[in-house]
């Protein structure tokens, strides 16, 4: 904007855009929302009115042509995130795009191209690593505090709200499912914790009867390239599992509670000979810290705390999950050359 001001477009008028990202926008100094755009221009002007959004665009030409937006935020359905990357990376914008990327890795290549072609930063919204205890997490395994990896665990069972039992249970042409939708920000933890690209995945996925089509269930096993191995647990279906992770190494163990959330919640010790130690975490809005390196990185510094290359990353690994429970046999993680 013409005051120095970043404005942002935010495209789809969605669930986590209201609780979530128009309140880490408006966060950070500087940075504004400034228009939404829905399909549906009803639907967008009262999500504007009720969000205190200045405009609502019912077209991405629109909101694009919107001289005040300069980045946007993609989080509209996952078959519709490719194409309106483009248009944006097209139209000069910064684009920082829900997870999954795309529903195909050539897809999700094309939009990190787009954006390099372009100029823009990208950046993809797996909310995880931003959290404290996550980064609290990498940094006792980075220092050797657990000896070498042998195995990590992800919990990560939920119940999937009543608002939002829609187009994840019954759209497979949306990127519905439960590996889409959980079991790429594990594979995405998995990454980021360990510091390493898995290789191979074994999955086996489940319907408990609340998608129907799709799998509402999985489990990942991944083989890590130093050797480790991960076991994941992703579903919609479970009230009461709570969420956690442990990383067991040769000397240590550690083990973090309540950690696969949005929420800036969750307590992480380690045991080792010496008997049990807490971690100490100070929390932050996991939003808010992605928001901050995505506004870093427009000014040049830095990268965002998420790539679009990671995003690219993380969705060969689910990719490979589905193609893995599809098939009933282990699959090798293709990453595209990426
Ligand atoms: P929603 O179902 O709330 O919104 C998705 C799209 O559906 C909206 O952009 C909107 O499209 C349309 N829509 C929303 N409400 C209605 C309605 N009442 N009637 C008709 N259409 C509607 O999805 P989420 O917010 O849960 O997810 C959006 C994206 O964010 C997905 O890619 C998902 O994977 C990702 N996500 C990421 C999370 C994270 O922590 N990183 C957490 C949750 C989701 P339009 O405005 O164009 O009409």
């Amino acid at each position: 904007m013409s005051d120095g001001t970043v404005g942002w477009g935010f495209i789809g008028a969605s669930t986590i855009a209201k609780q979530w990202m128009i309140g880490a926008v408006r966060a950070q100094a500087g940075h504004q929302v400034v228009a939404v755009m829905s399909s549906d221009r009803a639907r967008g002007q009262a999500y504007a009115a009720e969000n205190g959004i200045a405009r609502a665009y019912d077209s991405l030409d629109g909101l694009l042509a919107d001289p005040d937006v300069q980045a946007v935020y993609i989080s509209t359905t996952n078959e519709r995130h490719k194409a309106q990357c483009l248009a944006a990376a097209a139209a000069g914008k910064h684009v920082l795009s829900e997870k999954p990327l795309a529903l195909t890795l050539a897809d999700a290549a094309e939009m990190v191209r787009a954006c390099e072609d372009a100029g823009v930063v990208m950046g993809t919204n797996h909310h995880l690593r931003n959290a404290a205890t996550h980064q609290a997490i990498r940094r006792e395994i980075q220092a050797g505090t657990l000896g070498e990896v042998v195995a990590m665990r992800i919990f990560h069972a939920v119940y999937l709200p009543a608002p939002l039992q829609t187009w994840r249970l019954n759209k497979p042409d949306a990127g519905g499912g439960v590996i889409l939708d959980i079991a790429v920000h594990d594979a995405d933890t998995v990454r980021f914790l360990l510091g390493e690209d898995p290789v191979e995945v074994l999955a086996i996925d489940q319907n408990k009867g609340m998608a129907q089509g799709l799998e509402d269930g999985s489990m990942m096993i991944l083989r890590m390239p130093s050797g480790a191995i991960v076991q994941t647990h992703e579903a919609f279906t479970v009230p009461h599992a709570g969420s956690g992770l442990e990383v067991h190494g040769k000397t240590g163990s550690l083990f973090a509670r309540d950690v696969m959330t949005q929420r800036p919640i969750g307590e992480v010790w380690v045991v080792d000979e010496a008997g049990r130690r807490d971690i100490p975490v100070e929390p932050h809005d996991l939003y808010g810290f992605s928001l901050g390196k995505f506004a870093a990185a427009i000014r040049g510094e830095g990268a965002p705390a998420v790539t679009g290359r990671d995003g690219v990353k993380s969705l060969a690994i689910a990719l490979a999950a589905q193609q893995s429970a599809r098939e009933g046999r282990r699959v090798s993680i293709d990453y595209g050359g990426y």
